[in-house]
């Protein structure tokens, strides 16, 4: 990744251990597995690979976590692994990051600091061994020694077209960007059965809806992944933008304690959430970022802040009429929530010239949603009304601006 010219101190990288000569292994590298061993006051994390692994590690704070960042491994790990901890370790995610990079993210109970990390050669029996060991420390150390490395990396993102859009494509097709919910490192809400990810729902919904609208050769169709890869929030927002979209579509799907609770629901962008499950349903997807280890602190308020102007308030209004259109196609074929519609201000809708809307087609806590939702000839028949909405949306638009 590219560094853009900034003013931050980029060569501050926190606990950087640099392993050389791994370059040839690339994606052929196995992560075998991770291994936690609790000591008084401190933890070891061991990650065993079958060839040098080149791992760059640092810490974040609120919430405390410990980032690895590697080049593209494949994970060859037991089911299961990462969602107990040990020590001050609640737990641990692991997952592609970028094309080309993979990383790992420790949830911390309390502050720690990387005391030392090191690679230990293959012996007989046991594969190459990366070693990171952490121990408790106070607020104000954890917080003197924040990783700068994320924060360069958020920055030179910062860098990416939001300003302004795209040209136009010099042809009538209408362009939809459909942006699968989280990915990679960042698998979303989890199934009641504990064996779907959001994730995979959201990118096999995607493909369906866009693949029954290239079928009508209306739209030139763009997903924001096409891959279990992590995209940050800004950046979906930047894909739709670049890409001059004309409509974006957000797709996730819920999860609640209350398991009973199911059904879809629809979303449009506000400053004031239309009740308190709204807020904190957008509370929960705007933290993607969070979850895959952004260091958030440096332009959180950036990304909540951009200004709802009155361009955005024409785009709320059209977003308002995709949702109805939406709702209308899907009751069908669906069960909604009582209250289908609702606002909350979702980052990833906060595209001031594209109208979006964000669609939670249901809730992976309830067990029939989960089945429904993970059943091929349903996910069908979610896409076709889907894009039936879309149809009937532009064919409106096409009126009001035809006469
Ligand atoms: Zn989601």
């Amino acid at each position: 990744m590219k560094h853009r010219g900034s003013g931050l101190a980029l060569a501050i990288l926190a606990g950087v251990v640099s392993v050389a000569g791994a370059a040839a292994a690339g994606a052929e590298t196995e992560v075998t597995q991770i291994r936690l061993g609790v000591h008084p006051g401190a933890v070891r994390v061991v990650v065993e690979a079958s060839a040098k692994l080149k791992i760059s590690s640092f810490v974040l704070v609120r919430p405390y976590r410990v980032v690895l960042d590697m080049p593209e491994v494949r994970w060859r790990l037991p089911m299961g692994t990462g969602r107990r901890g040990k020590g001050f370790v609640a737990g641990y995610r692991f997952g592609q990051f970028v094309p080309g990079r993979a990383r790992m993210v420790f949830d911390l109970k309390g502050p720690a600091v990387i005391v030392k990390s090191f690679t230990i050669p293959p012996t007989p029996g046991r594969p190459w061994r990366f070693v990171l060991d952490l121990k408790r420390t106070t607020a104000a150390e954890a917080r003197a020694r924040a990783g700068r490395r994320t924060a360069a990396v958020a920055s030179a993102r910062r860098g990416q077209p939001l300003a302004r859009s795209a040209k136009k494509p010099q042809t009538s097709q209408k362009v939809v960007v459909i942006d699968p919910g989280h990915g990679g490192i960042d698998p979303g809400t989890t199934g009641a059965k504990k064996r779907v990810f959001e994730k995979h729902i959201t990118l096999a919904m995607a493909r369906r809806l866009k693949r029954e609208l290239d079928l009508s050769g209306r739209y030139k169709t763009v997903l924001t992944r096409t891959r279990d890869v992590f995209v940050r929030l800004r950046g979906r927002i930047a894909r739709a933008r670049a890409s001059g979209a004309d409509l974006f579509v957000s797709l996730h799907v819920d999860s609640m304690p209350n398991s009973r609770i199911r059904g879809a629901s629809i979303y449009t962008l506000s400053e004031r959430a239309s009740d308190k499950e709204a807020a904190a349903l957008a509370a929960r997807e705007n933290k993607a970022d969070l979850i895959a280890g952004m260091d958030l602190s440096h332009n959180s308020k950036q990304v909540t802040d951009i200004l709802i102007n009155l361009a955005q308030r024409e785009t709320m209004n059209h977003s308002v009429r995709f949702a109805r259109f939406l709702f209308d196609e899907m009751r069908h074929s669906t069960r909604f929530l009582r209250k289908s519609h609702r606002f909350a201000g979702f980052a990833v809708l906060k595209a001031p010239d594209v109208p979006s809307v964000l669609l939670e087609m249901g809730y992976l806590s309830n067990a029939q949603d989960e089945e429904r939702l993970t059943r091929p000839r349903y996910q069908a028949r979610l896409a076709k009304a889907m894009a039936r909405a879309i149809d009937r949306y532009f064919d409106a638009r096409g009126r009001a601006a035809g006469r």
